[in-house]
């Protein structure tokens, strides 16, 4: 099967995706990153998880979730605890969360479509504008 281009280069880009506080894990993403640790399901969930409670006007949107936990970053307010934030990359990127997977959805990803606007504009390749 033909490879799809993409208009993105995440090599480039400081990693705007794992700084979003609201990374959703399910039981199989748990699975995996208990396999890829050789933990316990209850070790991971404690180590690098934590509960989640999102609030809406909504009732029906109002959910209680198991998200990644986060640390304080120097480019960004926090990024995911598995980040690298001196490399800039995932450290478990063969065990990722499935919406991690599945980001950016399509060709293009918007961060970086604004990120190669302001550089350019900028005159500067590594220039990061506030998001
Ligand atoms: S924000 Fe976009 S370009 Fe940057 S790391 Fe994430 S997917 Fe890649
Ligand atoms: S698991 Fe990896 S890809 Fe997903 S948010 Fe964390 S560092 Fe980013």
């Amino acid at each position: 099967m033909p490879k799809t281009k993409v208009d993105f280069d995440c090599g480039k880009c400081p990693g705007y995706c794992c700084s979003y506080p609201r990374i959703v894990v399910t039981k199989t993403d748990l699975q995996r990153l208990a396999k890829h640790f050789g933990l316990s399901l209850d070790q991971v969930k404690s180590r690098y998880t934590r509960t989640y409670r999102f609030e809406s006007d909504k009732a029906e949107d109002r959910v209680k979730e198991r998200i990644l936990k986060h640390k304080k970053d120097h480019i960004y307010e926090s990024t995911c605890g598995f980040f690298d934030q001196d490399l800039r990359r995932c450290t478990v990127y063969a065990a990722r969360p499935n919406v991690c997977r599945d980001f950016p959805d399509g060709k293009k990803c918007g961060y970086y479509s604004f990120l190669k606007f302001e550089r350019k504009h900028q005159g500067d390749p590594d220039f990061i504008p506030s998001a």
